[in-house]
C-alpha cells in the first residue's frame, strides 16, 4: 500500500497559465535572476554574450529567458513560448502548447 503512494502523482488536469509556470519553474534550472545584464562581451565595449550560443550580441538583439533567465540571440529564441531554446524544448517535453 505505501509502494503504491511512493509513485503516486496529482491527476493531470487542464491548469491555468500561472500554475503552468510554477511548474516549470520546478524542472527548470534558473540560471540568472530576472533584471540581471547579461555577460559583457570581454573583447569590446558594446556588446554582450549570448548565454547559451556564447556568441557576442548587441544588446538590442539578446533577449532574456522568463523562465532560466539566461540571456539568448535570436538564433537561441523561440517566439513561440517567449523563451529560450533550452526551455522551449523543456515546455515541449511536458507536452504544453504554444500560443497560437
Ligand atoms: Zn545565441
Ligand atoms: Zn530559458
Amino acid at each position: 500500500m505505501l509502494k503504491k503512494n511512493w509513485f503516486r502523482k496529482e491527476p493531470p488536469k487542464s491548469k491555468p497559465e500561472g500554475d503552468l509556470f510554477r511548474d516549470l519553474k520546478d524542472v527548470i534550472p534558473v540560471i540568472r535572476k530576472q533584471g540581471e545584464p547579461p555577460t559583457k562581451d570581454p573583447g569590446s565595449f558594446s556588446r554582450y554574450i549570448c548565454d547559451l550560443c556564447s556568441t557576442p550580441h548587441a544588446i538590442s538583439e539578446l533577449r532574456q529567458c522568463v523562465l532560466c533567465g539566461r540571456w539568448g540571440c535570436e538564433n537561441c529564441w523561440k517566439d513561440e513560448f517567449y523563451t529560450c531554446k533550452s526551455c522551449a524544448g523543456i515546455i515541449k517535453i511536458h507536452g504544453i502548447r504554444g500560443k497560437e
